[in-house]
């Protein structure tokens, strides 16, 4: 067994691992997971099959927690949520407290030791692999046994919403949480899902680069917009900058319309190419998945948006 010191050494050098490996690619299969290096010897980050995942001969503390992808409108196997705290939840395997891997989680609590949350967003095209997301790092900070789960706190300065403070305090802590959970934890997982199943490229011009692409939202998040994928676009910084602009629209027979006063704008090749030759034309990507494909009705609504707007 590792001590503390042991832990975190090995902890930060998979992180390090991990982060050099997102310069290449966004999204990880378990068998990109399984070859990390550390003092000579193979580890896997993340179990074969299994959500909850410990480093067998090194540690009896998990190292992993891992959430499968389930496409928008199917039940997923773990109902894992948002406490009233705003904190998120991670469901215990099973419901026994000393089944090993809840052990595991409850020693890594204990020794308050950071973890990676791979999160599932999709599928390698065309195969049942999946593919995650790596947050880290991130810390259960508290148990709840009658609901059989943890609370994972994705900064370390999360904190379970205090019991018997007074309501002004509660809310502040509530708030704080939400704010981070919602900037660590729902965005990029609405852009990596967003994007991936636009197969990382802008649904306007097909642009490939990750680094350039947003997951734009069909009916905007301040409007009570969803963050399924079916209300969202894969679109590179110009087209959904565009695009909430109103220089772009897009008809819900999936055309790119461009307002009339930019076609009749005369300027260099980038309003050429990028923006007045999109006019007409259908988009260029989008999700093979039924589910996924951008949803006629918001794209309808939105155009009508467009429409007055030029
Ligand atoms: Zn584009």
């Amino acid at each position: 067994m590792l001590n503390d010191e042991e832990e975190l050494r090995f902890r930060e050098s998979a992180f390090a691992w991990i982060r050099a490996r997102q310069l290449q690619t966004p999204f990880f299969t378990r068998d990109d997971l399984s070859r990390f290096e550390f003092e000579g010897k193979n580890h896997r980050l993340i179990g074969p099959y299994t959500g909850i995942w410990k480093v067998k001969a090194l540690s009896d503390s998990a190292i992993a927690i891992s959430t499968a992808y389930v496409p928008d409108g199917r039940k997923r196997p773990y109902e894992d949520g948002e406490g009233i705290d705003g904190l998120q939840r991670y469901k215990w395997r099973g419901t026994d407290p000393n089944q090993s891997d809840n052990r595991a989680l409850r020693q890594t609590m204990r020794r308050h030791l950071p973890m990676l949350w791979l999160v599932g967003i999709g599928h390698v095209p065309g195969t049942t692999q999946q593919l995650f997301d790596a947050r880290f790092p991130v810390y259960l900070i508290g148990e709840e046994h009658s609901a059989h789960q943890f609370v994972v706190a994705l900064e370390e300065g999360q904190e379970v919403l205090p019991n018997g403070e007074p309501v002004a305090v509660q809310e502040i802590v509530k708030r704080y949480n939400e704010r981070i959970v919602k900037t660590r934890y729902h965005q990029p997982l609405f852009r990596a899902r967003v994007i991936h199943a636009y197969q990382e490229r802008c649904a306007i011009c097909r642009l490939p680069f990750t680094e350039l692409l947003e997951a734009a939202h069909i009916r905007p998040d301040s409007q009570g917009g969803s963050a399924k994928i079916s209300n969202g676009m894969s679109l590179c910084k110009i087209h959904h900058g565009a695009y909430d602009a109103n220089i772009i629209g897009i008809s819900p027979d999936y055309k790119v319309h461009v307002r009339d006063s930019v076609l009749n704008t005369f300027d260099g090749p980038t309003l050429q190419h990028s923006i007045k030759a999109m006019d007409g034309e259908g988009l260029r990507q989008i999700p093979t998945e039924k589910s996924s494909k951008p949803d006629r009705e918001l794209l309808a609504e939105r155009f009508e948006n467009f429409r007055q707007a030029s």
